[in-house]
């Protein structure tokens, strides 16, 4: 044993106080100090009891005030090997005869001897034994008493030695005292700590988010270690509004504290080299079940009261605690996100499928992906595969509006050719692609996907930002979720079209059918001034029939529908109205003006049909000023001029007689 500064109740001579048989309290429950008092030194423990001896010596000095013979200069004390740790200085080479003669006799040695001084004196050597240890001596104690002076009875002697003895022990005690003193400042000060430790657990378990659990575990090192600077890496890509929280770059070297304590899941140390201004930092990996997030990154002030095991190790375990914390958080907040995402694809769903308008929809997804992406712009590009170009066909950009561009182009063209959708987080370093998109809107941040419409890529939808790294990863996900949703409802939207359109049209001669033209004829009369309606009927189509049949009557039929549309503007409405008899609406035009493009059906039905057909035709105008304006009565007056047309000889065209007037 090389010290006293043991940190157990281990004794002088290697027990224990517990091994030593007797309890810490009795049964009344008074703390019983036998087990102290039983304590005792071996001769191994004697070479390292000098201090004892002299502290001893002092205490036993002070308590025998009034005793007139016991002071520093009558009396002295040695170790075991006769080497003088306090009192008068004599002569050694005496003193260590007499010593060894009575530890021998294991009694008083007594000698009469001439003193530095020239004096005579008497001296008493009285050797100081274990109080148990075999009655091993360990000391002796000398007393130098002047020739002259009234010498003390022996007994007074021994009695002095023996108080000496019992005030060495009194420090050997102390010794376990401290020791079990510094235990119980080190199990209170580890009770607080487990308390604290507690209350943090309860706390960050508490927490529901993950920034809530972070700001906790900060909250408590910097109150529990205000010295302490620590800083969190995380190994994922999270925006926190924490300055202490930075992202872990894993391509740093290897001795990196950070690096290592991640790989390996694992505190790692760097210790300070040696010189002084050394730090020592630790890494702590934020660990939970499902793996590391993390690193919390401490530096330790050196020189300054330098951490203690135990302290590392509280921090290992709030860091712990903070993995488990932070990972059910984050699942939280993931299954949250999830949810989130899910409601609004929902959402954005439903909105969509309840029209069935395609410019409404993609205005509506426009405005939509917008809010839901926090995006500076959108923009949704349809290919149009007879002009091979994108053309845009919504976009909160104004200049880009009905803009077309080549399908090569861009990151549309990008998609276009390779079906996969894309994120860019900082355009100015991508540098291969140039996007008009990107340099009109002066966006940095972008993520485009494409947009299919039954199963085959129709387009792309585009979202930007004016910052850099603007969109994450979950966004980016997001958008890839939604696209295939927006893409079903414009096919939707696009095959309603379609069969709408093909519910107003004849098959046959490819006009449009009857309840279309009135409809067609209802909205121009509730807003336009004038309008004229041609009826046209073929002349003797049942002979034509008849002789050629019902197929080559067909064709002739087509012939003339073919006839009748191009001679007319691309805003009249041609219909086939019943039979052989088709009828043409002509938007704000009076008789006069309908009259011509009447006449041009006409001699064009007559010269270009094969078998030859001729046509009559019915015209009557409508305007605002009339009294009664429907269709019933424009087509009524039509079909009279038709008749009268009939009437007069057939190939001809007749205008009704209240329009002409
Ligand atoms: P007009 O009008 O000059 O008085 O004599 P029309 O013979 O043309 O008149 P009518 O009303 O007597 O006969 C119309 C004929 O048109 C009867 C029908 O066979 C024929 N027709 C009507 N719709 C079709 C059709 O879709 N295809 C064919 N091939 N013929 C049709
Ligand atoms: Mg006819
Ligand atoms: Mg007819």
């Amino acid at each position: 044993m090389s010290d006293f500064s043991t940190t157990d109740q281990q004794t002088l001579d290697g027990k224990t106080a517990q091994a030593s048989g007797a309890p810490l309290f009795d049964d009344k429950g008074y703390t019983s100090f036998a087990w102290l008092q039983n304590m005792d030194m071996t001769p191994f423990d004697f070479p390292y009891i000098n201090q004892l001896l002299v502290q001893g010596y002092r205490n036993w000095l002070q308590q025998s005030n009034g005793i007139s013979w016991v002071n520093e200069e009558h009396t002295a004390v040695f170790n075991f090997t006769g080497v003088r740790v306090a009192g008068r200085e004599e002569d050694d080479d005496e003193d260590l005869e007499l010593i060894e003669r009575c530890c021998l006799s294991r009694e008083m040695e007594i000698s009469q001897r001439k003193l530095r001084d020239g004096s005579l004196a008497f001296v008493y050597m009285v050797p100081v034994f274990c109080r148990n240890y075999k009655g091993e001596a360990f000391a002796a104690l000398r007393f130098t008493l002047p020739a002259q002076h009234s010498v003390p009875e022996q007994d007074a002697l021994l009695a002095a030695a023996l108080h000496f003895r019992s005030c060495f022990y009194t420090r050997f005690e102390y010794i376990f005292m401290e020791d079990i003193l510094g235990m119980k400042n080190r199990s209170d000060r580890e009770g607080r700590r487990r308390s604290i430790l507690f209350q943090i657990v309860k706390r960050m378990h508490d927490k529901i988010d993950v920034e809530g659990v972070l700001d906790e575990v900060f909250g408590s090192i910097a109150y529990l270690f205000p010295h302490v600077d620590i800083t969190l890496y995380m190994s994922q890509d999270r925006h926190s509004r924490n300055p202490q929280v930075k992202p872990l770059l894993l391509h740093e070297r290897d001795e990196d504290v950070c690096v290592r304590a991640f790989m390996k899941g694992q505190m790692a140390v760097n210790e300070p080299v040696g010189t002084e201004g050394e730090m020592t930092e630790i890494g702590i990996p934020l660990r939970g079940k499902q793996g590391v997030y993390g690193v919390f990154h401490m530096i330790l002030p050196s020189g300054a009261e330098s951490m203690k095991k135990v302290d590392v190790e509280l921090i290992a375990m709030m860091a712990d605690t903070a993995g488990t914390a932070f990972e059910n958080a984050k699942l939280l907040e993931q299954s949250n996100v999830l949810i989130h995402e899910l409601r609004l694809i929902n959402e954005l769903v439903q909105r969509l499928n309840q029209s069935l308008k395609l410019n409404e929809i993609f205005e509506f997804a426009v405005q939509e992906l917008l809010k839901m992406f926090l995006a500076d712009f959108c923009c949704i590009v349809q290919l149009d595969q007879e002009e091979n170009c994108f053309k845009v066909t919504s976009s909160n950009v104004e200049s880009s509006r009905l803009h077309s561009y080549s399908d090569e182009d861009g990151f549309a063209g990008l998609i276009r050719r390779t079906g996969e959708p894309l994120i860019v987080s900082d355009y100015r370093k991508e540098g291969k692609i140039s996007s008009d998109f990107m340099d009109m809107t002066d966006s940095l941040s972008l993520m485009a996907v494409p947009m299919k419409t039954s199963g085959t890529p129709r387009g792309a939808i585009l979202l930007s930002s004016k910052l850099p790294h603007f969109f994450s990863y979950d966004n980016y996900k997001m958008l890839q979720m939604l696209a295939p949703h927006i893409g079903l409802a414009v096919t939707n939207a696009m095959l309603h079209a379609e069969v709408r359109r093909l519910a107003n049209m004849d098959m046959l001669t490819g006009l449009y059918v009857r309840h279309y033209v009135d409809k067609v004829i209802q909205r121009h009369q509730e807003k336009d001034f004038c309008g004229s309606l041609i009826l046209v009927d073929i002349d003797q189509f049942k002979q034509v029939n008849d002789t050629y049949g019902h197929q080559t009557g067909d064709q002739i039929l087509k012939s003339v529908s073919d006839i009748v549309r191009s001679a007319t503007r691309s805003e009249d409405v041609c219909a086939r109205w019943g039979g052989e008899e088709l009828a043409i609406y002509l938007p704000q035009l009076g008789v006069q003006q309908a009259l011509e493009y009447a006449e041009k059906i006409r001699y064009c039905v007559e010269h270009e049909t094969q078998p030859q057909v001729t046509v009559s035709c019915g015209i009557a105008e409508w305007n605002w000023l009339d009294e009664q304006i429907s269709i019933e009565s424009l087509f009524y007056r039509a079909d009279m001029a038709l008749y009268e047309a009939k009437n007069e000889g057939r190939n001809r065209i007749v205008i009704d007689h209240v329009s002409n007037s």
